[in-house]
């Protein structure tokens, strides 16, 4: 008998290898391993003969081996074993690579399961290749069951994993649920053991299904309970109140180089308000790329200076936070607002139009003393580094910090147990249909004009190297008109993590051929942060005329005198990471042209056409979710990184059953106070954010 806590290695009749595969896969207990959910499953409950044999779906066959040998490859790594089977209405042939052991353990005369799905080969005709077989003598895993697909890693097969999971969740008698069962019975929802043998030994597509939804449904749930239990301390503390002063706001917007858009003027005029309640604001400021998101947040950050109290602003990287302190310089001349910048690699102060540099230890002083606008990325969260008045927090590219951050914010108390308002920006548009269970906390504002003046991007997908030509004749023409490009590189292989090889590499190959005595300039994820800001200040000042890259230029960085942006290997990025790519350009009122080019011939470009044909974010967006289904939009990721583990995007109607409990259950109880299981989970989920 198994309890959820036990360790793994108490699973009964574990292997030595199957032990080995449990530290590769990094588990310590049975509930750790239990909870990698199938990310599918092949459906082999289907039995059929040779003769009846459907082409393409996954079944099942009891057969007979009558031949089983080695055959020679062509690629000599491969080991290639081939088969005759045979049953009473006819043979077939199946193929197996790289499993010689096949021929120690099976003999012609043997019974074998095969389960896969059979194909048409061009040379060898109706077959199965490397279908998965399993003796006909013993109890079967995969033949005649719905089976589980795990994700795998390391050496770790798809057969040992399932043999460890049944054996793991036949064996499992004691676990305690954390949702209280009245909260099941009227949800209809599977208790924790049942959904665990639902989803791990399903009978039916159905049963699966069942299983998987309480799991999402818990996910969202404690997500959402975590969101807003943060969000009703945040309210128990109060914040400080910002007071409008209208005129100050009057002389604000008349000194600025341009007259604000109406959004922008929405935005503003609603964080107002938000501020002057006594409750904390939890705004998002959605707006594309270049849409001027940032004199919304400063004109925030006035606001608050002249009430007398300070502003954090934050930015994901130290190019994007040293960007933001020239900004600000700019709208807060006039008004004399100071500023501090705080980077791993700088620290000045910039009051009455001068710059002055601080050490640590005068940047911790200045903070104490207050009032004062605070720039810098998100090391900037750390405790110590906050300004001891800080009345609000902005949060630029909120994206790229993740909610994790976010809620780290919402309880960053100041002394006097005070919460600070938030504002966060972000260029993602979030599609409608999953706004409210992401951001369930947020009050929304959304920029969807852009400044006036401003002529769309033109993009084009070029195929081949007379495309790639077009390209580079075009920044040719661009830097004789005395405006500058960047050239964009993905990275080349896997230990590039930083892509300095991909971007020294092409740098070397442009200057021998294709821009042969162009002023390149190289940035990159290896680069010092002081090398970077070299970079960027270099480029800024026109001292080259073409930037390579990595996606390092990804967010934010403003250089309006770039007209031309080629990106390479296109088809290896989202539609939504290429659309803010090529948000670099269009700054200003030149006509600017994006090229996308495809590396590999054979890649489908096809759903790049939509960048083509329009420049609106949130229209991108919504193409990239359908177009990638589950993809790892925000925070569906595969990998661990994000929100969840086990919702999709298509889980919408999970989410809003999950939201509406959530609601229920906090209008009764909002800080949880009667429900200590959920509450421990949702405070699991801030320790993880904090951790983070
Ligand atoms: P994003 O929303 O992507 O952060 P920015 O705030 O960086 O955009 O603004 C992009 C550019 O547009 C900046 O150069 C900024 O000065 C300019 N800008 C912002 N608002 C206006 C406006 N109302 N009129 C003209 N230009 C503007
Ligand atoms: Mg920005």
């Amino acid at each position: 008998m198994l309890a959820w806590s036990d360790p793994v290695t108490y699973i009964h009749g574990l292997t030595a290898q199957q032990r080995r595969v449990l530290k590769q896969l990094e588990v310590g207990t049975v509930g750790d391993l239990l909870s990698i959910l199938p990310r599918r499953y092949d459906d082999y409950s289907n039995l059929v003969k040779i003769a009846y044999l459907p082409i393409g779906e996954p079944v099942t066959l009891k057969v007979k081996i009558k031949q089983l040998k080695k055959m020679p490859s062509f690629r000599r790594r491969f080991v290639m074993v081939r088969g005759l089977l045979e049953d009473e209405t006819g043979a077939i042939s199946a193929t197996w690579f790289n499993q010689p052991w096949m021929l120690e353990q099976l003999k012609p005369g043997d019974e074998i399961y095969i389960s896969g799905a059979a194909r048409r080969h061009p040379r060898y005709g109706l077959g199965f290749v490397s279908p998965l077989w399993e003796p006909a003598n013993a109890e079967t895993l995969a033949a005649g069951n719905i089976a589980p697909v795990y994700p795998l890693v390391g050496q770790v097969t798809q057969k040992t994993l399932r043999k460890i999971m049944k054996a793991a969740v036949e064996d499992l008698s004691e676990v305690t649920d954390p949702m209280p069962s009245e909260i099941l019975e009227k949800e209809k929802l599977p208790t924790l053991i049942e959904a665990l043998r639902l989803v791990h030994r399903p009978e039916t597509n159905e049963a699966a299904e069942l299983g998987r939804h309480r799991f999402v449904f818990d996910e969202v749930l404690y997500y959402q309970l975590a969101l807003r239990l943060a969000r009703n301390l945040a309210d128990r503390g109060g914040a400080p109140t910002i007071k409008f002063d209208e005129t100050f706001a009057k002389s604000f917007v008349s000194q600025l180089p341009f007259e604000l858009t109406p959004d922008q003027k929405r935005g503003a005029w609603a964080a107002f308000q938000d501020m002057e309640q006594g409750r904390p604001m939890r705004r998002l400021l959605q707006g594309d790329v270049g849409s001027g998101k940032t004199v919304v947040a400063a004109f925030c950050a006035a606001m608050v200076y002249r009430s007398g109290l300070s502003t954090a602003f934050m930015a994901p990287t130290d190019i994007l936070a040293k960007q933001h302190a020239l900004t600000l310089q700019r709208f807060f001349k006039k008004h004399n607002i100071p500023i501090l910048l705080i980077t791993s690699s700088t620290r000045y102060i910039s009051e009455g139009g001068e710059e002055t540099k601080l050490t640590v230890q005068e940047a911790k002083d200045r903070l104490a003393v207050g009032r004062i606008v605070a720039v810098g990325t998100h090391a900037l969260l750390e405790r110590e580094q906050c300004p001891s008045d800080l009345a609000l927090a902005i949060v630029d590219e909120q994206h790229r910090f993740g909610v994790a951050q976010r809620e780290a914010l919402t309880v960053l108390e100041r002394p006097d147990k005070m919460v600070p308002h938030l504002l966060s920006m972000t260029a993602t548009p979030i599609p409608r249909s999953l706004t409210l269970t992401l951001l369930g906390d947020l009050d929304v504002s959304i920029i969807r004009t852009k400044p006036a003046g401003r002529l769309p991007i033109t993009t084009r997908i070029l195929v081949g190297d007379v495309g790639r030509n077009l390209a580079y004749q075009a920044i040719k023409e661009a830097i004789s008109r005395h405006e500058q490009a960047f050239i964009v590189c993905p990275l080349i292989d896997p230990s590039d993590k930083l892509g300095s090889k991909s971007v020294e590499e092409e740098i070397v190959r442009l200057r021998s051929g294709p821009l042969k005595g162009v002023k390149l300039l190289a940035l990159h994820g290896k680069m010092s942060a002081a090398d970077k800001d070299q970079a960027m200040n270099d480029f800024k000042d026109k001292k080259a005329d073409v930037l390579i890259a990595t996606t390092v230029v990804e967010v934010g960085v403003d250089i309006p005198n770039a007209t031309v942006m080629l990106i390479e290997s296109a088809e290896r990025f989202g539609l939504a990471q290429l659309h803010q790519l090529r948000g670099r350009i269009g700054r200003s009122d030149k006509p600017c042209t994006c090229y996308l080019t495809a590396t590999d011939e054979d890649a489908d470009i096809s759903r790049l056409r939509v960048l083509e044909r329009t420049n609106d974010g949130f229209v991108v967006a919504e193409e990239d979710l359908k177009i990638r289904g589950s993809g790892n939009l925000l925070g569906f990721e595969q990998s661990g990184k994000g929100i969840f583990k086990y919702a999709r995007p298509d889980d919408i109607a999970i989410m809003s059953q999950a939201r509406d409990t959530a609601s229920q259950i906090l209008k009764d109880d909002p800080l949880l106070q009667a429900h200590i299981s959920l509450r421990e989970r949702a405070e699991q989920i801030r320790e993880t954010a904090h951790g983070e």
